[in-house]
């Protein structure tokens, strides 16, 4: 007795043919695919594209609003006031009197100040091949107001907002990085904090304005002071 005759060759065709569509339907899904990562790429580049320029817009509106007239007046009084006590012509009772002046109105722009236009440097959290004594912490500073804030407890780097309570990122401010000497020479010395109020607002405005949407901001020579 024989064991029954199977369509061996049917079953082998039918198999071929079935993988056959198989490997077509893969084809045709990796087709798909290709095809949809390609449009997700394009549409976080747009994403992209329009994050940028709704910083650039956002950065701009901030330079639009400008300060509030109080604020934008007694910085210009500061700086006459800083002129005038400079001056070699006036007594020395005239020049305490107005430094007297000065340090009461400065403490009043300080609080007003909402802080609009602020430079600074990120810390960084040091790099094991030098022990991590390379560490330093970050450092902002209002260029309205001459208010300046040193990060505290941790470290905040480019990509973190620690240890910033008052000059923190957030609507209506905005913070742009520069050149840490520049930052110290105008935060170390008593004159370097006067310095700001020489740099007239136009100019810090056109700056911004000019900067829009960009994180780093060239410091132009002619505004730095030297760091001792
Ligand atoms: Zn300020």
């Amino acid at each position: 007795m024989t064991a029954p005759k199977r369509d061996l060759a049917r079953e082998i065709a039918w198999f071929n043919d079935r993988m056959g569509k198989t490997k077509r339907i893969i084809v045709g899904q990796e087709d798909l695919v290709k095809k949809a990562t390609g449009k997700i790429r394009k549409f976080q580049s747009d994403l992209q594209e329009d994050w940028h320029r709704l910083k650039v817009l956002t950065e701009l509106q901030v330079v639009e609003n400008g300060l509030p007239e109080n604020i934008s007046i007694l910085r210009s009084k500061i700086a006459q006031k800083i002129k005038h006590a400079s001056r070699r012509d006036i007594t020395i009772e005239q020049k305490e009197s107005l430094e007297r002046e000065l340090v009461v109105m400065h403490e009043c722009i300080r609080r007003l100040c909402q802080h609009p236009f602020v430079i600074g440097y990120p810390g960084f959290e040091g790099s094991q091949s030098n022990d991590f004594d390379d560490a330093h912490h970050g450092a902002r500073l209002c260029l309205v107001c001459s208010f300046g804030e040193r990060d505290s407890g941790s470290i905040a780097t480019e990509d973190t907002e620690n240890g910033f309570s008052t000059l923190q990122k957030q609507p209506g401010r905005i913070v742009k990085r520069t050149d840490m000497k520049i930052v110290q020479g105008f935060a170390f010395l008593f004159g370097g904090i006067s310095k700001i109020f020489e740099i007239d607002l136009v100019v810090i405005l056109n700056l911004f304005d000019k900067k829009a949407g960009c994180d780093w901001v060239d410091w132009p020579k002619e505004m730095s002071v030297s760091a001792k």
